[in-house]
């Protein structure tokens, strides 16, 4: 996983990041907030994929929003291809939304369910390019060959598809304006183990030929670990933790860290069943590791 910097300077810059939410008033009559994110900073070269862990509510949807410009940043700055972001102001550049796409967790509910996929990937496609009725086909079944997805898949609606499937076209559709950062929020943490793995697979796949960068947001070290080159580690809105994925993965430095390898370890189901196998094998009951895979 040690790949050299494609570029020297890094694609996206996110430096002591603050997001805090206003909460209204409370029955005091004063004005609550939330800070979900504190003081963050890391940085994602060209084609290269940050991993960002943490438990439910330490803030990563947060720092995903916020690079997306849907989450309210009240410090520090990101910055984008050498461009502060807060210098959009309200208006958001054209390049910006077709350079940074997103992915998100449930494709169920970011798929339009009375869509065909060839409709959504038709808009993706045409959002930021004039393309003839027959480019725009080509396009279409282009992006679908891409992520492993067929002329069969092009007229079926999203209920009829795989979890896994339904990610394909969500992926998909974040590619087809060819970005160059793709935000992916827990894309595989509604899947089931083995469908996990393909969908990650094919990310990096995608990564080799396109050299799209990725921020890929999820609550599982173990995922993380396999396919990003830099881990950060999130801690009730802070970064407790980040290095070098190896690095962090075996050699993690913070308390928290710990634990939460610890706990990742136990709810993967396949590492879970071979420390069972081992253990009945150590405590001499005759059942052979590995059995009932
Ligand atoms: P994660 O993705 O790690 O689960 P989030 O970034 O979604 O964490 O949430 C971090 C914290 O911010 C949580 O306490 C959550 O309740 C809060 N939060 C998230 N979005 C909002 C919002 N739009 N308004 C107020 N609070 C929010
Ligand atoms: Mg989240």
């Amino acid at each position: 996983m040690n790949r050299p910097a494609r570029d020297a300077a890094p694609l996206l810059s996110v430096e002591n990041l603050t997001v805090r939410y206003q909460l209204g008033r409370g029955l005091t009559g004063r004005a609550r907030t939330l800070t979900a994110v504190r003081d963050v900073g890391f940085t994602i070269g060209g084609g290269r994929t940050l991993g960002l862990v943490g438990e439910s509510g330490s803030g990563k949807s947060s720092i995903g929003r916020a690079v997306l410009r849907l989450a309210p940043v009240t410090g520090g700055r990101i910055v984008f291809d050498g461009q502060d972001t807060a210098a959009f102001g309200r208006r958001t550049p054209l390049s910006f939304h077709r350079d940074v796409q997103v992915v998100f967790q449930d494709p169920m509910s970011s798929l339009n369910p009375r869509q065909t996929i060839a409709t959504t990937i038709a808009q993706a496609v045409t959002r930021h390019r004039r393309l003839s009725a027959a480019e725009r086909d080509r396009e279409v079944l282009g992006a679908l060959d891409r992520v492993g997805l067929s002329g069969y898949h092009r007229d079926r609606y999203p209920h009829e598809l795989s979890g896994g499937q339904r990610q394909r076209v969500a992926i998909a559709r974040a590619l087809a304006p060819r970005p160059r950062l793709i935000v992916c929020d827990e894309p595989v943490s509604a899947l089931d183990v083995s469908t996990q793995s393909q969908v990650v697979n094919l990310l990096m796949e995608l990564q080799r030929e396109l050299g799209v960068s990725y921020l890929f947001i999820a609550h599982d070290l173990e995922i993380v670990r396999h396919i990003s080159d830099e881990i950060g580690v999130l801690h009730h809105g802070r970064l407790v933790e980040s290095g070098p994925a190896d690095q962090v993965y075996r050699h993690p430095s913070d308390p928290y860290t710990k634990a939460l390898l610890a706990s990742t370890l136990v709810a993967n189901p396949v590492r879970q069943a071979a420390r069972t196998a081992r253990r009945r094998a150590s405590a001499g009951t005759g059942i052979a590791p590995g059995g009932g895979l």
